[in-house]
């Protein structure tokens, strides 16, 4: 039976204006990079959107390779999205992306218009949708000249296929450039998809600056460094999790001397202010009004409660912010 969403859907979440656009998203965005592919099961897939959904996240961040297998993770959204949300479209913003390996062959990878039409076409067709909001390209392309990928963002606006385009991965003056670019041909750049967390900060060095001048929204992916500013790992390797089901992009070899011990004298402070870790990792980039909202990742619908509580709370004294500071850096 199809489960109605809550009433109670838009009373805790906050939204936030994406630069200087028309649209708000919510602080927490829920991204389906893990957890959404084939391999996974779908009734827990619909459990995740569904809880997302109900406590007003409204942004579900897509790509064309997400799975596995790639392209897996669109084609199960979009069966729960017509299963389960048939009459939600216009209360989501969904976005996908292209850049990075999709197909064999010079055509499937990078940052060509052929690429970027075929591929936006085939998400839709995965999706089961006319249009995404977002269309991002997912990163630089050194061979590609930065015109011909920033003109096909462009049509795919003026043919209708994405309302909004953004770019992701870009460093500061290539996003300068793309940002520029495209406000020439008419379609301005959203906001840019940005690696940014307590344990990442090179977006400090310069693109949050751009951003900001440029009144060009940021949503930071990887929030919760996949899961080590988490208190997952504190006693060891738990058979659910990202590092035991996939290993590949968080391995063992992460979870060293040096992340364990800032994450767990993090996780001191965070009880201090009454947080989990993993809220106060959210809280600590929602305290900069350039982070339009952190997309983050869920293997289960108690993370979706754990991130949302994290919106309650994203005030740090300057005490506070200075134990960070030296613990991150130490
Ligand atoms: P996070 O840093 O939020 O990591 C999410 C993972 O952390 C979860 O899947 C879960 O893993 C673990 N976790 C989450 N909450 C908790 C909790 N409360 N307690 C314990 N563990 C927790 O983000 P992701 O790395 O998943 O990235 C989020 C999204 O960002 C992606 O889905 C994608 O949309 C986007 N992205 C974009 C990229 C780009 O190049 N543009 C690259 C990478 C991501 P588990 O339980 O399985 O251990």
């Amino acid at each position: 039976m199809i489960k109605t969403p809550s009433q109670q859907r838009y009373e805790s979440m906050q939204y936030r204006r994406c630069g200087n656009s028309g649209i708000k998203l919510p602080s927490i965005s829920l991204g389906l990079w893990h957890n959404f592919g084939h391999v996974n099961q779908i009734e827990k897939a619909k459990q995740i959107i569904t809880s997302a959904f109900d406590q007003g996240i409204t942004h579900f961040d897509l790509a064309n390779n997400y799975g596995p297998p790639p392209g897996s993770a669109e084609e199960v959204f979009g069966k729960i999205l017509h299963s389960e949300f048939k009459d939600y479209r216009d209360e989501m913003i969904i976005s996908s992306k292209a850049g990075y390996t999709m197909w064999d062959g010079p055509y499937g990878d990078w940052g060509s218009k052929k690429y970027l039409v075929s591929s936006l076409d085939q998400s839709l067709k995965r999706m089961g949708l006319d249009y995404v909001d977002i269309f991002y390209h997912h990163r630089p392309d050194p061979q590609t000249p930065l015109e011909e990928t920033m003109a096909t963002l462009s049509l795919l606006v003026r043919q209708g296929k994405a309302l909004y385009v953004g770019i992701s991965n870009y460093g500061p003056s290539e996003t300068q450039d793309a940002i520029s670019m495209l406000r020439e041909m008419g379609t301005p750049c959203l906001i840019h998809q940005v690696k940014y967390s307590m344990l990442e900060r090179s977006a400090e060095k310069g693109l949050l600056e751009v951003l900001e001048k440029e009144r060009t929204g940021c949503i930071a992916f990887s929030p919760l460094a996949q899961g080590l500013l988490t208190d997952k790992y504190f006693n060891g390797i738990p058979a659910e999790s990202r590092i035991a089901n996939s290993g590949i992009f968080l391995k063992q070899s992460d979870l060293n001397q040096s992340n364990m011990r800032k994450a767990e004298q993090l996780n001191q402070l965070a009880l201090s202010r009454d947080q989990k870790l993993s809220q106060m990792a959210l809280s600590w980039l929602l305290k900069d009004q350039r982070v339009t909202s952190v997309l983050i990742g869920a293997s289960s619908t108690q993370q979706i409660d754990e991130a949302v509580g994290a919106v309650k709370n994203s005030y740090f004294d300057n005490d506070e912010l200075n134990r960070i500071n030296q613990i991150l850096d130490s």
